[in-house]
């Protein structure tokens, strides 16, 4: 795992340069929460594997849910084979998990806003998916705006584990821009803010409950304050319409 997710040396920037749009080539976004809802994952994490396994045991839905739930503590968020789903069919005998994630691809939900926002801001930015999500998920979560994007990055596919600082910096390196070039938004304030902040990125959080002062309500407001950075930009000395 260490030797495909090397570290980098830390380098910090200015706390004011991470509220400055300026420079924005890349928007970067995280995936469950941020763009589609947590529902396929559930739905295949909570629902599906436990059918199988109670199918091919015998067992009553209760029962099957919970002796999957306790084989997944076994293993627990530490450790790759946590996200794999590959890994968890295998070990069940449930055979090849591709077929049921495209026949439960019906509860993916993209969040209403998210077609219409891409589709505006692909003509202005690079977009790039920046997800703790597996790869084998992503692919059925996006599918339909997957032609916006170019390109969809896993932490947990790619190093194993969640999104951090390292993931950021390396994110940067493989799109070959500086990391102040890159606007992340996510939901998750360690994973999303913390981490792309602490890289480098200008990092926005989003709070589809709207609880958190200074955040991001929808995607709406994303792309509302890069329309406006950008229009500042163009007139009196540039913007930094971000709070
Ligand atoms: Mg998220």
């Amino acid at each position: 795992m260490a030797n495909r997710c090397p570290a980098y040396r830390m380098v910090r920037l200015p706390e004011r340069m991470a509220q400055n749009f300026g420079g924005t080539t890349v928007v970067s976004f995280d995936a469950e929460g941020t763009l589609v809802t947590h529902a396929f994952s559930r739905a295949i994490w909570r629902e599906v594997v436990p059918e199988l396994y109670g199918r091919a045991r015998g067992l009553s839905a209760v029962e099957a849910a919970e002796r999957v739930f306790a084989e997944y503590e076994t293993i627990g968020p530490g450790r790759e084979e946590w996200y794999d789903i590959g890994y968890w069919f295998r070990r069940f005998g449930l055979g090849d998990p591709g077929p049921v994630m495209e026949q439960r691809r019906t509860t993916v939900e993209l969040y209403p806003e998210v077609p219409a926002v891409l589709q505006s801001l692909s003509s202005r930015y690079r977009l790039v998916v920046a997800s703790s999500t597996p790869v084998e998920f992503l692919e059925p979560m996006l599918r339909d705006v997957r032609h916006l994007f170019g390109g969809v990055f896993s932490s947990t596919s790619e190093c194993g584990r969640l999104k951090d600082e390292q993931f950021f910096r390396r994110l940067a390196l493989r799109l070959d821009v500086d990391a102040g070039a890159i606007v992340h938004v996510g939901d998750n304030w360690e994973r999303d803010y913390l981490s792309a902040s602490a890289a480098g990125c200008v990092a926005l959080f989003l709070d589809r409950a709207s609880s958190t002062a200074g955040g991001l309500a929808n995607l709406r407001d994303l792309q509302a304050r890069l329309d406006s950075s950008s229009s500042s930009s163009t007139g009196a000395g540039g913007g930094s319409a971000a709070a």
